[in-house]
C-alpha cells in the first residue's frame, strides 16, 4: 500500500483540504464554503478528499490549521494542530524555497509572512479589520452589481483605476457609495477597489516590514487578477500566484503531519462526536463578534467567530 496524508485548512469563510502523497505531490484537493457550520465542512470537504484518493493508499497522518483547527482535529483524531502562519510557510517553501515574502488574503483576514532561507524571520497578521479582505471585495462587488468572479478581467480592462479611501471598511463603503453616484465607469470602480485593497494590506498587515522578493501572493484573493495586476504596481515586484495558491496552508500541515507519522492508519470517515455549542455576542470593542463556544464534557474545546483571544474569555 502506498502512503497518504490530510491536511484541513479551515477558516470562517472556506475549508480547504489536501491529500498528498509520501513526495508532497497533491493527489486530491478542494475548496468548500464553511457556511458557519465548521463540522458540516469539514464532513463534506473530507468524503469529497476521500472519493478523489484511490484504494492502494492508506491514510498515515492528519493535520490540521485555520481558525477553527481544536475542533476539527478533534473530529479527526490527530494531535497535529498548527496555526496558519506555520502551515503556510512550510506549504509556500516546499514548492518556491527561496520564498522571501508571503502576502495572503483571505475571507475575513490578511497575513504577511517573511522568510529568509526558509526559516520565519518576522509575520503579521489582521483580523480586525475588514477592508483588506476577500468579504470586504464579495460584499461590495454586490453593492455595485458585478459578480465577484467578473472582477479581476473587469479590472484589468481599466486605465484609470478610482481613487477610494482605503483605510478601513466603513470609509471605503461610504466613499464607494459616492463614487458609484458620481457617475465614473463600473470598471474603474472595480479597479479603484482592487487597488485599494492591496493599499490597505500595506498600510496595515505590510506596515513596516521590508518586503523582498521572491514574492508570493496566496489565499482565495489571489485568485483575483486585478488585485495581483496593483501588488505588481505597487510594490515594483513580480508576484507569484500558483495555482493552488488558496490550498497551501492545507497542503503545508499535511506535510507537517508526516513528521508525526507511527503506525496508526487514519480513516477519512470522519467521527460523529457530539458537541453542545454556547453563543454570545462579546462586548469587548464595537466589532460586537458573535462567539460561538464548542464544549465537550464540559470542557471548552474551540471557540468560533472570535476576531482577537478577547472573545474566548468574555
Ligand atoms: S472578540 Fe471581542 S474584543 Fe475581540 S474583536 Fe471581537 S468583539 Fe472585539
Amino acid at each position: 500500500m502506498k502512503k497518504c496524508y490530510l491536511g484541513v485548512d479551515i477558516g470562517s469563510i472556506s475549508t480547504k483540504g489536501v491529500v498528498i502523497d509520501d513526495n508532497n505531490n497533491i493527489i486530491a484537493k478542494e475548496y468548500i464554503w464553511t457556511e458557519g457550520n465548521p463540522v458540516g465542512a469539514v464532513k463534506k470537504l473530507v468524503g469529497i478528499l476521500k472519493s478523489q484518493v484511490s484504494d492502494e493508499y492508506i491514510l498515515k497522518g492528519i493535520g490540521t490549521t485555520g481558525s477553527a483547527r481544536k475542533l476539527i482535529g478533534l473530529m479527526l483524531g490527530t494531535d497535529v494542530v498548527k496555526n496558519e502562519i506555520t502551515a503556510h510557510a512550510v506549504g509556500t517553501t516546499s514548492l518556491y524555497p527561496s520564498v522571501r515574502t508571503i502576502l495572503e488574503i483571505g475571507g475575513q483576514d490578511s497575513k504577511i509572512i517573511m522568510l529568509n532561507n526558509g526559516i520565519i524571520t518576522d509575520y503579521a497578521m489582521n483580523t480586525l479589520c475588514a477592508a483588506g479582505t476577500g468579504a470586504f471585495l464579495s460584499s461590495q462587488a454586490k453593492r455595485i452589481g458585478v459578480d465577484i468572479n467578473e472582477f479581476g478581467d473587469m479590472a484589468l480592462d481599466s486605465n484609470n483605476p478610482v481613487k477610494i479611501a482605503a483605510r478601513c471598511t466603513v470609509f471605503a463603503e461610504s466613499d464607494l457609495i459616492h463614487k458609484a453616484q458620481s457617475g465614473y465607469e463600473i470598471k474603474d470602480i472595480v479597479a479603484g477597489l482592487c487597488r485599494s485593497i492591496v493599499l490597505n494590506y500595506l498600510n496595515n498587515v505590510g506596515k513596516g516590514k521590508r518586503i523582498k522578493g521572491p514574492i508570493i501572493f496566496q489565499g482565495g484573493v489571489s485568485k483575483n487578477k486585478g488585485v495581483v495586476k496593483y501588488f505588481k504596481e505597487v510594490l515594483g515586484e513580480d508576484i507569484i500566484v500558483d495555482e493552488n495558491s488558496h490550498l497551501l496552508g492545507a497542503l503545508g500541515i499535511a506535510i507537517i503531519s508526516k513528521k508525526y507519522e507511527s503506525d496508526k492508519v487514519y480513516s477519512f470517515d470522519v467521527s460523529d462526536i457530539s458537541f453542545i455549542t454556547k453563543g454570545h455576542e462579546c462586548s469587548g470593542c464595537s466589532n460586537n463578534c458573535e462567539v460561538l463556544k464548542i464544549y465537550k464534557n464540559d470542557e471548552m474545546i474551540d471557540a468560533w467567530g472570535n476576531r482577537c483571544p478577547r472573545g474566548v474569555n468574555s
